[in-house]
């Protein structure tokens, strides 16, 4: 036998997943790892696994001793090159699930490439024997996760969206252009990535949170129309499901209007999915406005696969002398419902339990009020006593929401926005508990506009505006005049693009103008001189015919995660950060040598270890 590692076969002549019944009777090489090994009366089955699929491999002494011989030294994860004949499978070992499962390659020649150690968890591409496991493991032994199909599909779906995506843009006129990562700070709302320069001591790049700023420059220069496919980096508090560096469809077009950004996206859209899912979406997507998505659904990104609709019912309750109600309304409060079918009968230990566990503790409101209807049409049942809310108002409000028998109906009081955010979680909520949203990517697929959001947002804690998209969103031409006096009602041309409750894209039309940026930096609280110093260039850009543009940015890794049904973002990045921003497989972030410190001209403070 030749030593391991040496390959004497010449290069394969098929893939793992190719051979079918009118290969019978051909010589062939394969080439891959061992997925199973099975011993049965002295002739050994080899599952020989590669990206592309599964061929059985028969060793028995019949066809060849040593090769035979050779096999009995096979374990999973052995990578080998077989020699051998296609023949028929017999007709009970036929496997239907298999695409080669018509064949099997009689073997003749062994080469074992190289051999593996047992594997910390099981790869087989056999359905059956994909046991769910730890994570951490998975994502400390990467390049095994990935042999399995599973994710190596997700990858494969990745790639293909790359390749739609490309030739769709490139079809309708853009230029695909490469931005700098090396780059000055553009917010869009997260902390910066810092790059310390070692030639310019004390100086630093910021990695991009986003290529906005190049964008429109490009469109300052005249290019048209941009694309790029990229990477953006945001050091964000760790919230669940988000990743430090994510990549972007980055979009921009001169001369933009809305409808033009729309009709675009939705072909790109409608591209994608034909060619990975075989679906024809329909176009146009449902627009709604940015108040109208909150008072409906309580969520800038409604997840329209169902209805359970948030409905107004403060009028009902206005003078209804239930204290509760009357000192939110009298504060400016709001009154909002859920009617939920087919749970009128719950019993009372269901009703405490998403009284305390969800509304308080999860959503954070102050309490649940309820009518259940029971469902065989007997007297409604009301959380709050008849002497404190008299059964006409309940029946009020019954009647006005066209509750009927078996629906239970909810109430939550509070001041907005928070009430119609803790409304819309409490939506989702319930839509789960009715087993609403179905798991899987399977569709249905619900894509929807949000138009008209808010330019700019007050914060409390800072007693300032914030901008609601990013700081080069064109306010609405009929609401400019309020920039002074009345920013917070101002719309912004900004619109954002959901799947299924998921925001996918957002973007706007910009300002192309010095004096409105200028205006919205010092409505942001960013003065002349830190523009000038932060933003001089675009600002200089400005002053040399810069054409009206607007655009978007895709959230790649959740489209694929939504195309592919995957449960996080994680499995859809070859290489992630944990929830933690650490990656696991080669141990980043990483210290570093003091020489690289003092090159770079950086001491280190670090906080002080906790004691225990
Ligand atoms: N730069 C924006 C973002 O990253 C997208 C855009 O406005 O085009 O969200």
């Amino acid at each position: 036998m030749a030593h391991i590692g040496v390959d004497t076969h010449p290069t394969r002549t098929y893939t793992a997943g190719e051979l079918r019944h009118a290969n019978v009777g051909e010589a062939v090489i394969l080439k891959g790892w061992v997925d199973t090994r099975r011993d049965l009366g002295g002739v050994i089955f080899i599952d020989l696994r590669d990206r592309y699929g599964l061929t059985q491999i028969v060793f028995s002494p019949q066809d060849n001793v040593d090769a035979h011989a050779a096999a009995e030294a096979l374990r999973s994860e052995f990578v080998i090159s077989v020699k051998g004949i296609v023949r028929d499978r017999s007709a009970e070992t036929v496997n239907p699930k298999l695409p080669t499962g018509e064949v099997e390659v009689r073997a003749h020649e062994l080469v074992i490439l190289n051999e593996s150690e047992p594997v910390p968890f099981t790869l087989s591409a056999h359905e059956e024997k994909q046991v769910k496991t730890n994570e951490d493991l998975r994502l400390k032994y990467r390049y095994l996760d990935m042999r399995r199909s599973d994710l190596q599909n997700k990858m494969l779906t990745r790639h293909r969206f790359y390749q739609i995506t490309r030739k769709y843009y490139d079809q309708h006129n853009f230029v695909e252009v490469e931005t700098p990562v090396l780059m000055k700070s553009t917010p869009e709302g997260a902390r910066d990535y810092l790059v310390p320069s070692r030639v310019h001591p004390g100086k630093f790049y910021a990695l991009p949170q986003s290529p906005q700023t190049y964008k429109q420059i490009l469109m300052v220069a005249g290019l048209d129309r941009y694309m790029q496919i990229t990477k953006c980096f945001r050091d964000e508090d760790l919230r669940a499901d988000r990743q430090p560096e994510f990549t972007q469809v980055d979009l921009e077009m001169t001369f933009a209007t809305e409808d033009m950004v729309y009709e675009l996206l939705e072909g790109h859209m409608k591209a994608v999915w034909k060619e990975i899912k075989g679906v024809d979406i329909e176009t146009p997507f449902r627009r709604i406005s940015y108040d109208e998505a909150i008072q409906r659904y309580g969520s800038d990104k409604p997840d329209l696969r169902f209805g359970l609709e948030l409905q107004d019912v403060s009028g009902v309750f206005e003078g209804s002398g239930f204290r509760v109600f009357d000192s939110v309304l009298d504060g400016g409060g709001k009154i909002l419902s859920i009617v939920v079918p087919g749970m009128g009968d719950q019993g009372r230990g269901y009703m405490d339990r998403l009284d305390k566990d969800v509304v308080r503790k999860r959503i954070g409101a102050s309490g649940l009020i309820y009518f259940k209807l029971p469902s065989d049409g007997s007297e409604t049942v009301s959380s709050v006593k008849e002497h404190v809310l008299p059964a006409d108002v309940v029946q009020g409000a019954i009647d006005h929401l066209g509750a009927k028998a078996g629906d239970l109906v909810l109430v939550l009081a509070g001041m907005p926005p928070k009430v119609y955010d803790q409304a819309g979680t409490l939506r989702l909520h319930m839509a789960n508990e009715l087993n609403l949203i179905p798991e899987g990517a399977d569709g249905p697929w619900e894509f929807l506009w949000v138009t008209d959001f808010p330019l700019v947002e007050w914060d409390e804690d800072t007693q300032r505006y914030y901008a609601m998209h990013h700081p080069f969103t064109s306010p609405r031409a009929e609401d400019l005049d309020k920039m002074e006096t009345e920013p917070g009602a101002i719309r912004a041309r900004a619109y954002d693009l959901v799947l299924n409750g998921n925001e996918i894209g957002g973007g706007s039309i910009r300002i192309h103008n010095r004096s409105v940026q200028n205006q919205m930096f010092k409505l942001l609280d960013i003065d002349a001189e830190e523009a000038q110093q932060r933003f001089g260039f675009l600002l200089d850009a400005f002053r040399y015919g810069a054409p009206p543009h607007g655009g978007l940015a895709l959230g790649l890794d959740r489209i694929i995660m939504l195309l592919t049904g995957a449960q996080s973002l994680r499995d859809v990045i070859a290489f992630p950060k944990t929830q933690s921003a650490q990656e696991a497989m080669v141990g980043s972030p990483d210290v570093v040598d003091d020489k690289q410190l003092e090159e770079l001209h950086i001491g280190l403070v670090l906080p002080e270890e906790e004691e225990g």
